[in-house]
């Protein structure tokens, strides 16, 4: 049994690791791929002191830097249910594979997801103009015309980022109308430089071979099939906590799925802490999730010399 395990072993998980073993306690990361969305990547110039690595560099780097330490770590483990102790007990936690581990503080740290249009071409050119995080790429598009696809606060807000940076924003939205916040939709309306296309069904992304090039998209009053030419496309329709399994634990979830964390990221559980892209702590990026992979091991770590 450990006294800290982590659930996941992306950014947030391999930090708990290693703050977690500085402390000198039993530390386990079990992960279902080590590396987390890290190794879906390749540019990433936004992880502060190092400006420029790519994703499977940085995976192998924070597998690198937690096995300095002594952390079991067991990849290739999918949790499937998790089973929290009462109070002084240990929680334990269930995979696929039919092992179970037992730990007096865990770490839930099973990020997120993009959702994806799945229309021909997006999976293609993924990382080749086809884009889901505007505050890690907008800066590749400088001075280009880009799509962002869906009118939710998401879209929105990455609308008007990236009219700040590249040249031309256009937003297809599927409804008819947009659903982001009013104060958004007026903002991005008075942008010189974004157009808005409502009632639009993406239906693909075009492309060369090598990057994109286009997007073709019906419009769903006539079903007058349009093709717009591009250089990139964000595709803002959500973001898909990892929580399906925690849905019949005690864990108190927000309205998204994301896990309700403290100041301390602790859950509503106590000894069961969580950070990153799965909890409610918002703009997700690396660098975030690494701090509150930390912090989560530190509040564990308080936990345990408490209990
Ligand atoms: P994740 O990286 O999602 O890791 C989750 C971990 O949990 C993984 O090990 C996963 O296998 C595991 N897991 C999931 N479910 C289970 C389960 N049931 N059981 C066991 N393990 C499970 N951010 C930046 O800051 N800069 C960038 O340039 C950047 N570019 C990006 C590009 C792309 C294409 C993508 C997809 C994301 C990008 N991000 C970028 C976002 C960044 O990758 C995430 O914010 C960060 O990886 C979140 O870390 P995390 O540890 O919380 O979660």
């Amino acid at each position: 049994t450990f006294d800290t395990l982590m659930i996941g072993g992306g950014p947030a998980g391999a930090a708990a690791a290693v703050y977690a073993a500085r402390k000198g306690i039993r530390t386990g990361v079990a992960a279902e791929r080590f590396g987390g969305q890290v190794l879906d990547t390749m540019a990433i110039e936004n992880l502060i002191s190092v400006p420029h690595t790519e994703g499977p560099k940085l995976a192998a780097a924070l597998e690198e830097h937690v096995k300095e330490y002594e952390v079991d770590i067991m990849n290739l483990q999918r949790a499937v249910k998790l089973l929290p102790g009462r109070p002084g007990e240990e929680h334990e936690v269930q995979f696929e594979s039919g092992a179970s581990l037992k730990a007096k503080t865990l770490v839930l740290a099973t990020g997120a997801r993009w959702r994806e249009m799945g229309v021909p071409g997006e999976a293609d050119y993924r990382n080749k103009g086809v884009a889901y995080c505007p505050h890690c790429d907008g800066p590749l598009f400088k001075g280009k015309h880009v799509a962002v696809i869906g009118g939710g606060n998401s879209g929105v807000e990455a609308a008007i980022d990236l009219a700040g940076i590249v040249g031309h924003v256009t937003l297809i939205e599927f409804m008819d109308e947009m659903r982001a916040d009013a104060v958004l939709q007026k903002k991005l309306r008075s942008l010189p430089n974004v157009d808005i296309v409502l009632g639009a069904r993406t239906t693909e992304v075009n492309g060369d071979g090598k990057r994109v090039t286009g997007l073709t998209y019906e419009e769903r009053a006539s079903g007058e099939i349009r093709q717009i030419d591009l250089q990139g496309v964000f595709v803002q329709i959500g973001l898909v906590p990892n929580t399906e399994w925690l849905k019949e634990s005690p864990i108190e979830l927000s309205e998204r799925g994301e896990i309700v964390v403290d100041a301390r990221g602790m859950t509503s559980v106590p000894g069961i802490f969580a950070a990153g892209d799965v909890t409610t702590v918002p703009y997700k990026q690396i660098v975030i999730a690494m701090g509150e992979g930390s912090k989560a091991a530190l509040g564990a770590f308080d936990h345990l010399i408490r209990s």
